[in-house]
């Protein structure tokens, strides 16, 4: 599936006087809605009965839609919108819910993910910009974890 209109929100003054935390400029309107409503759509094609989502704790401080509020009445939504998900018992985990960003790439490393494969970048090219909030947050946790990023140049 193609979704060529999701970005960054060009006006989040609404969305910031609404919300109960700091929105951040990288802030994209029903990101997570759209994402878990299509991964539901897959899982109900497959007949799955798990979604998993990689959000972290730092990401549940930031946005509204990666909270535990959130997930919970997405679940239901999607459930009560899908006779198969929900006779699957549809369940959304988050396994990384409890950690920051250092804490995942040490996990991370420890299990031997293949870093070089990953994708941080909030901007669309051939290589991360690293100049980017996406790029900005990975370097931090890297250098957080103590951990070498196969992908960060030595000059940027
Ligand atoms: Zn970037």
């Amino acid at each position: 599936m193609r979704i060529p209109d999701l970005r960054e929100a060009a006006d989040i003054k609404g969305s910031r006087q609404l919300s109960r935390k700091a929105v951040p400029p990288t802030y994209i309107p029903l990101k997570n809605a759209i994402f878990y409503s299509m991964a539901a759509a897959y899982a109900e094609e497959k007949g799955s009965r798990y979604i998993i989502g990689g959000h972290n704790g730092d990401d549940m401080r930031v946005f509204e839609d990666a909270g535990d509020g959130f997930f919970t009445s997405m679940q239901a939504a999607l459930s009560a919108a899908s006779p198969r998900l929900s006779k699957n018992k549809l369940e959304i985990m988050r396994p990384l819910r409890d950690m920051g960003k250092p804490e995942v790439v040490a996990l991370g490393a420890a299990l031997g993910v293949p870093f070089e494969y990953t994708w941080s970048c909030h901007r669309a090219g051939e290589r991360h910009c690293w100049k980017c909030a996406g790029c900005k947050a990975r370097t931090k946790a890297f250098k957080a974890a103590g951990i070498k990023d196969p992908l960060r140049p030595k000059k940027v």
